[in-house]
């Protein structure tokens, strides 16, 4: 059974790039078309791997190319992916336009992901109760991923969740929750408080572990992390780079912060190494593409340190 079990989205992402915008009922021509395989699901599980950790992939993909292309990318990476099933929808899609400005407009069409079911929860029920850490996001449908919470809570397994894209998920699941981790629009969402400044985001972290999680990771970009808990209130920083594309920057951090949790390291430490790799993931193109390794991260480190 693998120690950690990512249960989320695997998403195509197909990036066109055109001068401009069409405008409503126009049509123009753009000037490139690529297709990138992502979600939040797919990209933390990626990152769990190429960091040594176990894991494994849970999520649902069409019978279509792009779900095979999902079911190679796992193999190559030598992640776990007997329980990625497959339906009859399309695999999930976002369309994703970008013009000369470098803006981006994103359609994200979950398709397949909505078809993960309370049947397939019952088909992976066993998993969830024999893994040590549930990576979840927001991707899925929200009462599924409140269901798994619940039942991960019931085994007694760690819960780590990324409540992106931010959702009005139930409060009284969040008491569940091991490892919440925000960004400051998703931590303003989930306690309607303003996180402008360090003292509100601190505010609105406290706020969140008084509805009953246990550590809060609230992600601030170039910034680093605020942590909360019962214990500490601290700002971690990040590392100063030059930053290329933030894409990813969020799935790494999450990936790299399950890993260093199982390898039983203090919440300050596997943040640290946590912002390392979002530090490093900013400094390429793409999500995927952009996940480093256990050893670029550890000798990004020693540069730093020594
Ligand atoms: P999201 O992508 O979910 O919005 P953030 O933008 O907060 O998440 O980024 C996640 C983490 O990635 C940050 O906490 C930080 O560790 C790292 N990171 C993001 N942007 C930068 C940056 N410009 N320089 C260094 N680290 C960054």
């Amino acid at each position: 059974m693998a120690k950690i079990t990512v249960i989320g989205s695997l998403i195509m992402d197909n990036v066109a790039t055109m001068e401009r915008y069409p405008e409503a009922g126009e049509s123009i021509m753009g000037t490139s078309i690529n297709y990138y395989p992502g979600g939040k699901g797919a990209n933390q599980c990626v990152a769990i791997a190429r960091l040594g950790g176990d894991c494994e992939m849970i999520g649902m993909v069409g019978n279509d190319e792009n779900g095979k292309i999902f079911k190679n990318l796992l193999k190559e990476e030598n992640i776990k992916s007997d329980n990625v099933f497959v339906c009859d929808k399309p695999t999930g899609i976002a369309q994703i336009q970008i013009n000369n400005e470098g803006q981006n407009r994103i359609c994200f069409i979950p398709s397949s992901n909505f078809e993960f079911s309370f049947n397939h929860i019952d088909l992976i029920d066993k998993i969830i109760k024999e893994t040590s850490l549930v990576v979840l996001q927001l991707e899925l449908r929200l009462e599924i991923v409140e269901e798994i919470i619940k039942r991960a809570h019931k085994y007694g397994v760690k819960i780590l969740l990324n409540p992106a894209p931010a959702m009005n998920i139930d409060k009284e699941v969040l008491k569940y929750v091991d490892y919440i981790t925000p960004n400051e629009f998703e931590l303003s969402s989930l306690t309607n408080l303003p996180v402008e400044t360090e003292p509100q985001i601190i505010k609105a972290s406290q706020k969140l572990l008084s509805y009953g999680c246990k550590n809060v990771i609230a992600t601030l970009g170039s910034k680093g992390a605020i942590i909360a808990n019962n214990k500490i209130t601290k700002l971690i920083p990040s590392y100063k780079v030059k930053a290329i594309d933030t894409v990813g920057a969020g799935d790494s951090f999450n990936g790299a912060l399950a890993v260093s949790i199982i390898e039983g390291k203090e919440l300050e430490e596997a943040v640290k190494f946590a912002n390392a790799m979002g530090a490093l993931t900013v400094q390429k193109s793409g999500a995927i593409p952009s996940l480093h390794t256990r050893k670029e991260v550890e000798d990004f480190l020693n540069g730093i340190i020594n």
